[in-house]
């Protein structure tokens, strides 16, 4: 009996961490900016500048980044 719960119990949380994953892609919340914070301009992860040296600044919107004083890229246009 003891063993079925413990199936039970993983599928559960299996499931309850697909939801958690679904929902914030749906919703664009795990969409992270990196800004350079030599140039001050920021990245969206796609670009090929996302991962530079200097972009160790993380945004989790372009409004919070441009409030920082940052500018989008012109490659990316986040
Ligand atoms: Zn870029």
């Amino acid at each position: 009996m003891s063993h079925n719960r413990q199936i039970k119990k993983s599928l559960f949380l299996s499931l309850a961490v697909i939801f958690l994953f679904v929902s914030s892609v749906a919703t664009g919340k795990t969409l992270i900016y990196h800004g350079n914070v030599d140039s001050h301009i920021f990245h969206k992860p796609s670009c090929r500048y996302y991962n530079c040296k200097k972009c160790t600044k993380k945004f989790t919107s372009r409004e919070d980044a441009i409030e920082a004083g940052y500018r989008p890229c012109k490659v990316c246009k986040p």
